[in-house]
């Protein structure tokens, strides 16, 4: 580690500077605020971070932050915001949200996935990817998501407290492999988690090789997405595996619709199955609500019911309390795991 990060150890980076971690209360592990990857207008993928503008500014005062202030009201105090360059919002708006919202906000550096032909907005090469993740060397990389955490974001004070990676398909791309073995070597430095996009099953696992190849202690990662990757018997057993190893894994996109959550049942039951394991520890949930402008213009998103992130507490942990999780299984979940997870170590 970086000597200028070890006065940080045990201490949460926010937006708003460090923190102690008994003051987050419970954790959402994976929300966007401000997920800005295509811009619809000029029909080109948003590749240059800019301050935001007024009238995006005001769209995200009058829907997001109101509901997401009332997640106070249930305990929870902070969240991980995992958008990556070039699609985040500019720093000092991200401040000014998390004051506004009386919410801590861990910010993200890293990168996002290079994605697929076709898929959501990309109709051209040059969409697949943010184009410095093509262009700068894997120290580049490195540098650039360590320069983040240790001085600011764009030449502010503003620190990155966790680093997001995306891998799109079940085996990395060779532009992801650089991208996870910059963000892997960022952590050696700086200490903070890392949080991933693993929608594939299988992902997993090349995911947590290649950082295990570079050394990241496994306790130290997050691996997003993965609902339904505990719900699936076969591959549950092979989570466990490398739970047994440290890693952790973040259940996300928990909507609860008209079936009144029933589809989540299997979830729940993983979920007890993953404590009487001994592993429950390594467990916390995200709904990736989400501002973003993956398929349309950006907006609130339609992959996850309203109200913004506040949905967490009004439906799905209801939801799952009344399918058997217990309040302690809860307790872990949302408050103890993300409190341990998150500071610098
Ligand atoms: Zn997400």
């Amino acid at each position: 580690m970086l000597s200028a990060m070890k006065p940080l150890i045990g201490k949460v980076l926010t937006a708003q500077g460090p923190v102690e971690p008994a003051v987050l209360g419970k954790v959402m592990m994976h929300e966007h605020l401000h997920s800005d990857c295509y811009d619809w207008d000029k029909q080109c993928l948003v590749d240059v971070e800019k301050p935001i503008e007024p009238a995006r500014r005001e769209l995200l005062m009058r829907e997001a932050i109101p509901p997401l202030r009332a997640c106070n009201d249930h305990g929870c105090h902070a969240y991980v915001d995992v958008t990556p360059p070039p699609w985040r919002a500019w720093p000092d708006f991200m401040v000014e949200a998390s004051a506004a919202a009386k919410m801590h906000i861990i910010l993200c550096t890293g990168f996002y996935c290079e994605m697929n032909d076709n898929e959501y907005w990309v109709k051209k090469p040059a969409d697949k990817a943010w184009s410095f993740m093509r262009t700068a060397s894997l120290e580049e990389l490195t540098e650039f998501c360590t320069k983040e955490i240790v001085e600011g974001q764009h030449g502010t004070s503003i620190r990155a407290g966790a680093i997001k990676l995306g891998g799109r398909n079940p085996i990395l791309s060779p532009l992801e492999q650089k991208t996870f073995r910059a963000g892997a070597r960022a952590q050696k430095a700086t200490g903070v988690h890392i949080t991933t996009h693993c929608t594939q099953m299988g992902a997993e696992t090349s995911q947590l090789e290649i950082f295990d190849r570079e050394g990241v202690d496994l306790r130290r990662v997050v691996i997003g997405h993965t609902a339904r990757h505990l719900m699936d018997p076969e591959r549950r057993a092979i989570c466990l595996e490398w739970m047994k190893r440290g890693a952790n894994f973040l259940p996300t996109n928990l909507g609860i619709g008209a079936d009144d959550g029933e589809r989540w049942r299997p979830l729940v039951e993983a979920i007890h199955e993953i404590f009487d394991a001994g592993h429950g520890d390594k467990l916390s949930f995200g709904l990736d609500w989400a501002f973003v402008s993956e398929s349309a213009p950006f907006g609130a998103c339609t992959f996850v019911p309203p109200p913004p992130f506040l949905h967490m507490f009004t439906h799905t942990l209801p939801a799952f309390r009344k399918m058997g999780l217990t309040a302690e299984e809860e307790d872990y979940i949302m408050q103890r795991n993300p409190q341990r997870i998150i500071p610098v170590q």
